[in-house]
C-alpha cells in the first residue's frame, strides 16, 4: 500500500512547525504586497541545509566533469529524494500556494533547469545561488501573443559573430520577475541570411541589470497574490556564448522544455494534496461546529455528500502523488501524456473541492478571513499556468489515439 512512512510523518511535522511559524503568520501581509515571498524563502533555505545540499551537488558535478564525464544533473533539496520535495511543496500549500509557487518557479523551474543543462560554470555561476535563493530565479517562455502555443514566441536571438547575440521581445506572466535576479529566457535563433523560423529556440541565461533588459511591475491577479507574476522587455540585450544555457546552439530547446512541462505537470500535485487536504479539514471542523435548526450542519446528508466527494478527491489526488513519488525515485520514466493526465484531474478536483468548502461555510466561506476563498482563487491558476486543462486533454488524447489504451 502506497502511504507516508513514520520517518516521512515526522518530517511533515517538523516542516509543519516551521511553516506554522515562520510563513502562515506573515500570510496576510504576503498576500497584500506589504511583505516579500523572498525573506521567509531565505529561511526555509536555512532550515532545510540547502546550501550544503546545493554546495555537495557541485562538487560532485565539478569531479564528473574532470573526469569527462556529463556532470550532475540535478542538485538541492528533494533532488535525491522526490518524497521529500513532496512532502515540502504539501506542507508549504496547505498555508500558502502562492508562496509555493514562487518557490517552485525559482529553484524548481529556473535553478532545476540550470543544473540539469548547463555548463559547469554555469552550475556554478547561476545554478548554485538559484538553488539555495541566494538568487532569485525565473523561466519565461510565455509571451503576450503565445501562451499555449509556446513555441510560436516572437523573441528574437540574433546572432551577430560566433559569440554574440542580441535579444528583442518581451515575456509575460512570469513567476518571480519583478524581482528575479537569473532568468531563464527562451528565443528564437536568428541568423542572418537564414530564412526566418527555420532555427529552434534556445535558452538563455540572463541577470538582472544586463543592458536593455527591463522588467514590469507585478501584475494584479485574481489570486496567487504571494507570488510576484510579471513582464520582461529585451531591447537589444548583447549576450555572449556563456549566456546561451548549456554552452551550444546544437540543441533544440524543445526537449528541455517538455522536461519542464512534466516536472511542472507531476508536481503540482503536490500543491494540490496539501490545498485539498488544508481546506477538507477546514470545511469539516466547521460543518460539525456550525449548527442550524438546532443540529451541526454535518449531520445533514447534502452536507455529508460534499465531505464524502472531497475525500475521495482527496484520496485520488494522494494515491496520485505517491505513486509519482515512487515512479521517480525508481527512476521510472512518466510520458507527457501520463504527466498531463495527472495535472488535468487534480487541479480540476482542487478547484471543485475548494468551491464546495466555500459552500459548506456559507457565508463565512466568502469572507477573507476564513482563508477558503482564498485557497479557490489560487486553485484556479493550477488550471491555467503550466498549461492549461485544454492543452493538458489534448495531450492525453492524441497519446491515445497515437498508442492505444495503455492496460
Ligand atoms: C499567475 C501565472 C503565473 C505564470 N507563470 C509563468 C512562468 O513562470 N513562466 C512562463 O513561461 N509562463 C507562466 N505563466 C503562463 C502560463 O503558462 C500561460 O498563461 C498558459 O500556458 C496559457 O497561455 P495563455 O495565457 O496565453 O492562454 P491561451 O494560449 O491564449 O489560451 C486561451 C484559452 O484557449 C484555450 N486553447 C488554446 N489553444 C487551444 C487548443 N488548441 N484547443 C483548445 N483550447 C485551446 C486555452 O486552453 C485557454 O482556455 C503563468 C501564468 C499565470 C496566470
Amino acid at each position: 500500500m502506497f502511504d507516508w512512512t513514520e520517518e516521512q510523518k515526522q518530517i511533515r511535522s517538523a516542516f509543519r512547525q516551521f511553516v506554522q511559524k515562520e510563513i502562515e503568520p506573515h500570510t496576510r501581509a504576503l498576500e497584500d504586497n506589504t511583505m516579500e515571498p523572498y525573506g521567509p524563502m531565505r529561511k526555509l533555505a536555512k532550515m532545510i541545509g540547502l546550501k550544503e545540499m546545493v554546495a555537495g551537488a557541485l562538487d560532485k558535478a565539478e569531479t564528473e566533469a574532470a573526469s569527462g564525464s556529463q556532470g550532475s544533473k540535478s542538485g538541492g533539496f528533494g533532488s535525491q529524494d522526490p518524497y521529500l520535495a513532496a512532502i515540502l511543496a504539501i506542507e508549504l500549500s496547505r498555508c500558502n500556494p502562492g508562496f509555493t509557487m514562487a518557490f517552485g518557479a525559482s529553484v524548481g523551474l529556473c535553478g532545476q533547469t540550470l543544473m540539469r543543462r548547463g555548463t559547469l560554470e554555469q552550475k556554478k555561476k547561476w545554478a548554485g545561488p538559484v538553488l539555495c535563493l541566494d538568487k532569485i530565479g525565473a523561466w519565461a517562455i510565455t509571451e503576450p501573443g503565445s501562451g499555449s502555443d509556446a513555441f510560436g514566441m516572437r523573441t528574437k536571438a540574433r546572432k551577430v559573430s560566433d559569440d554574440k547575440y542580441v535579444i528583442n521581445g518581451s515575456k509575460t506572466f512570469i513567476t518571480n520577475a519583478p524581482k528575479a535576479d537569473v532568468m531563464v529566457v527562451y528565443a528564437k535563433l536568428d541568423i542572418p541570411g537564414e530564412a526566418e523560423g527555420t532555427r529552434p529556440p534556445q535558452a538563455f541565461v540572463l541577470e538582472r541589470g544586463t543592458k536593455g533588459l527591463t522588467t514590469g511591475k507585478p501584475l494584479e491577479k485574481m489570486g496567487m497574490h504571494s507570488s510576484p507574476t510579471g513582464e520582461i522587455f529585451l531591447d537589444d540585450v548583447e549576450v555572449g556564448r556563456d549566456n546561451l544555457l548549456g554552452g551550444k546552439e546544437a540543441e533544440p530547446a524543445h526537449g528541455q522544455v517538455i522536461d519542464v512541462f512534466k516536472g511542472e505537470r507531476t508536481g503540482v500535485g503536490h500543491m494540490c494534496l496539501g490545498i485539498i487536504e488544508r481546506v477538507l479539514e477546514d470545511a469539516l471542523a466547521y460543518s460539525k461546529e456550525r449548527k442550524t435548526w438546532g443540529e451541526p450542519i454535518a449531520s445533514y446528508q447534502l452536507i455529508q455528500a460534499k465531505l464524502a466527494q472531497m475525500m475521495i478527491a482527496y484520496t485520488n489526488v494522494k494515491n496520485i502523488v505517491l505513486k509519482q513519488c515512487y515512479a521517480e525515485k525508481k527512476q521510472l520514466a512518466v510520458s507527457l501524456a501520463e504527466a498531463s493526465a495527472q495535472k488535468l484531474y487534480c487541479t480540476q478536483v482542487t478547484t471543485n473541492v475548494c468551491l464546495e468548502a466555500i459552500q459548506i461555510l456559507g457565508g463565512a466561506g466568502y469572507m477573507r478571513e476564513y482563508q477558503v476563498e482564498r485557497f479557490m482563487r489560487d486553485a484556479k491558476l493550477l488550471q491555467i499556468g503550466g498549461g492549461t486543462d485544454e492543452i493538458q486533454a489534448l495531450h492525453v488524447a492524441r497519446d491515445l489515439i497515437a498508442n492505444g489504451v495503455p492496460t
